[in-house]
């Protein structure tokens, strides 16, 4: 093998080797003396200037040439402008020292790179418009979740601060949120799932009210049911609950908002309405009953021969009848009482009373009435003249009284004070008797009131404390009550000396 001799600046080649390889080379190479006479020009150079070897060659090359460094130069070609990339270096040419010049058509390229520069150029534009759009909506979204945890809130803090118990539920009816007050009423935490709702209902009431439910569910319809919830403190209180399905236009149900109302109040005084009219229609039939009785009885007497064996039948009689009547009479007193302070219609009169004479009068009537009873008075005489209505007063100290007769079954003394202030009196009743459970008395002075288990022993219709009660109010006072069970109770009122409002002094 012969000796590679590739890297010595004179070829070992012969010229028309040399010529041979530079024509199937795709650039342009030329070979320039330090003149600028072009001494060689392959094929593909012809192609670059468009002219033939013959004419190249010893033509003038035009361009200076800065070996080993990338240089650009245009050429015309036809009507067309091309870029040529060209690399130089010198080299040993029949003895001579001449540069190598290689071109290249950098035309594409170049194009290619301009599109690429305007398409990226296009592609930054489109960019920047892209992340200005993309702030701006993201400052919207950010804009629009704000108002809307805004209102989230704002609904969330209505939803949670209404005396209502809210809920929602899903079209199945599974319930699926409940507000702040219906967790703070039952005391149960966030984890409680909702739809275990079942839980906190009385067990009396929970077959109902899931009755009623999956019927409004299946038919779309308004459901609403009254049943007990449990509240924190274990205690069961009557709820009027309420749902509408929330619609879509083609009146699909999309879900059910309801809300359960506390009507635990209206309940009792539905039951006691109710139970008021049973013990009403009893307490007016007894006493019908016996004056219709003596009545009778009178008449046969007065039919015979009247002697004086039945004269006296005849005033005891009466005396019945006359008891009998003035209960009636009572009674109706009471319910017209009861109407009027519904109404609004109960008018005081108001006129100078001298309360000490007035409660020793009283004292001493009912004294006479309840014989068997020391009715002990302390204090009395401290109280002078205040402005009142006497005998709406006198009402009140005679329910006291009877009441404190009434439930006293077991003992025979009473305790009335008196006790003068600077701008009212005040005035109690003590009694011995049965008490009051803790329980009860927040309702004592409510219409048809009667305290649980012992009224049946006792009779009445539940309406001398409320109406006494509205007549303290009506003299701008209050009335309340400190008892034990099985020691007794106390009643006080207190009224105003002076009422505004009125001319009398
Ligand atoms: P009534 O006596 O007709 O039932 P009231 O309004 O006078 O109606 O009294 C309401 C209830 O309060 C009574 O049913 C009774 O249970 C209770 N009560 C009233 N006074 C006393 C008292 N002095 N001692 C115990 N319980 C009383």
């Amino acid at each position: 093998m012969k000796k590679s001799n590739l890297a010595k600046t004179d070829s070992p080649l012969s010229l028309r080797q040399a010529k041979l390889i530079f024509d199937s080379l795709l650039d342009g190479i030329l070979i320039i003396n330090f003149e600028g006479d072009i001494l060689f020009a392959n094929h593909s150079s012809t192609r670059l200037f468009n002219k033939s070897i013959e004419q190249l060659i010893m033509q003038n090359f035009g361009f200076p040439v800065n070996p080993n460094e990338i240089q650009e130069i245009q050429l015309i070609q036809g009507k067309e402008l091309i870029t040529v990339q060209m690399l130089s270096t010198i080299i040993r040419w029949k003895r001579h020292d001449a540069y190598l010049v290689s071109l290249r058509d950098v035309s594409e390229i170049k194009k290619l790179e301009q599109e690429i520069f305007s398409a990226y150029r296009d592609l930054k534009i489109s960019d920047s418009k892209l992340r200005e759009l993309n702030a701006d909506l993201e400052y919207k979204v950010e804009e629009r979740t704000n108002e809307l945890l805004a209102l989230y809130e704002k609904s969330k803090f209505l939803l949670d601060s209404m005396p209502q118990k809210v809920w929602t539920a899903d079209t199945s009816g599974n319930v699926d949120y409940f507000n702040q007050t219906w967790y703070s009423y039952v005391g149960a935490s966030k984890s409680f799932n909702p739809d275990d709702w079942v839980l906190y209902v009385h067990p009396e009431d929970v077959e109902k009210t899931r009755r009623l439910w999956k019927n409004a569910v299946k038919t779309g319809t308004f459901f609403q049911s009254e049943h007990r919830i449990k509240d924190v403190n274990g205690n069961y209180r009557w709820h009027l609950s309420r749902a509408l399905p929330q619609k879509d236009k083609k009146d699909n149900v999309l879900m059910w908002v309801g809300t359960s109302t506390d009507i635990h109040e209206k309940k009792l005084i539905e039951e006691r309405k109710d139970h008021f009219i049973s013990i009403a229609s009893h307490e007016l039939k007894t006493p019908l009953t016996s004056l219709k009785a003596f009545i009778q009885l009178a008449e046969a007497t007065l039919n015979g021969n009247t002697t004086k064996v039945d004269a006296l039948k005849l005033n005891s009689y009466i005396q019945k009848v006359s008891s009998s009547a003035n209960k009636l009479h009572d009674l109706v007193t009471d319910l017209l009482d009861a109407s009027k302070i519904q109404s609004g219609k109960m008018v005081l009169s108001f006129k100078e009373v001298d309360i000490s004479k007035l409660i020793k009068d009283t004292v001493s009537n009912a004294q006479s009435m309840f014989s068997t009873y020391r009715i002990q008075l302390q204090n009395v005489e401290e109280a002078g003249i205040i402005v009142a209505d006497r005998n709406r007063l006198e009402q009140v100290l005679v329910n006291l009284i009877s009441n404190a007769v009434k439930y006293s079954p077991n003992a025979d003394k009473m305790i009335i004070t008196v006790k003068d202030k600077e701008k009212s009196v005040q005035v109690s009743v003590k009694d011995f008797g049965i008490g009051i459970p803790g329980d009860q008395v927040p309702y004592l002075f409510n219409r048809f009131f009667r305290v649980e288990k012992v009224s049946a022993r006792f009779q009445g219709i539940g309406l001398g404390l409320y109406i006494s009660s509205e007549i303290i109010r009506g003299h701008g006072g209050r009335m309340w009550v400190k008892s034990k069970v099985n020691s007794g109770s106390t009643f006080y009122f207190e009224i105003p000396k002076q009422q505004e409002n009125t001319d009398i002094v």
